[in-house]
């Protein structure tokens, strides 16, 4: 596996990033992990936040991502943002078929189109892009702590394959930053048994789970191997200066992944 940290952050017209290098090589592809600098949202949501319906004002987020579709080149109404139910709702968009439903009550998109761009916004949950070089077909996932009970990151790779003809060979992914077992305590009304080899028990029926192992475990079950697989190796809630942190903030902004086919 391929871990990335701080001294990857990338630039661009003044926005940090992270990017997976093999993705960025193909060339058809244009992705990026933003973080929470950048923009011009004032505190709580300074300052590059995404996120419409937690308090921040309307045109200033409108104004956030303009700048972000200016800074890599696309049309910011081309930029599809789920409202990610934390469930495990996929949206498959694909050729011819190029309806979009209006209301996007789901928390994973697959599509095979270009100029289309698949955000996710997150502050604590994982996002994860996947693109399939062979079939030139690309996916974004938001995986919660429930998306993640519900198994959504092995449902995506399933649907590639049956909706894309994906092998699972042919896939590169990379996981963005989330909450890390260091600051994500969950309680027993929540944990899975299945969560044993990813969680740390603090002896009181409250486990630190480490929610991006989970996922990457659910990855591997499906044959994805670990040259295929990048981490951004950084915990949401520790890095508050250059992530938003629902746990770390309460009230605070989302910061956007996105990819999209050239
Ligand atoms: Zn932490």
């Amino acid at each position: 596996m391929n871990l990335l940290n701080r001294a990857h952050l990338k630039y661009r017209d003044g926005i940090p990033y992270f990017e997976n290098p093999e993705i960025e090589k193909l060339g058809w592809v244009t992705h990026a992990f933003l973080t929470r600098r950048g923009g011009i949202s004032l505190p709580p949501y300074d300052s590059l936040n995404l996120s419409f319906n937690n308090g921040d004002h309307e045109e200033v987020v409108s104004r956030n991502r303009r700048r972000i579709a200016a800074a890599f080149g696309f049309d910011p109404n081309r930029l599809i943002l789920l409202k990610q139910m934390q469930r495990d709702g996929i949206l498959i968009v694909k050729r011819p078929v190029g309806m979009i439903p209006s209301s996007l009550e789901y928390d994973a998109l697959i599509t095979d189109m270009a100029d289309l761009f698949l955000g996710i916004r997150t502050a604590d949950c994982i996002p994860i892009l996947i693109v399939d070089r062979k079939r030139k077909a690309i996916a974004a996932i938001h995986a919660g702590r429930q998306g993640t009970a519900m198994h959504l990151t092995r449902r995506v790779l399933r649907k590639m394959k049956e909706a894309f003809g994906s092998s699972m060979n042919d896939l590169l992914i990379i996981s963005g930053p989330s909450i890390g077992p260091c600051c994500y305590e969950i309680d027993e009304k929540v944990f899975q048994k299945e969560w044993e080899p990813f969680a740390i028990s603090n002896g009181a029926k409250r486990w630190r789970l480490d929610l991006a192992q989970t996922n990457l475990a659910q990855m591997r079950g499906e044959g994805i191997d670990e040259e295929q697989i990048s981490r951004i190796d950084l915990c949401t809630r520790c890095h508050q200066d250059i992530f938003f942190s629902y746990r770390g903030e309460g009230q605070t902004g989302r910061q956007l992944s996105f990819i999209g086919i050239k």
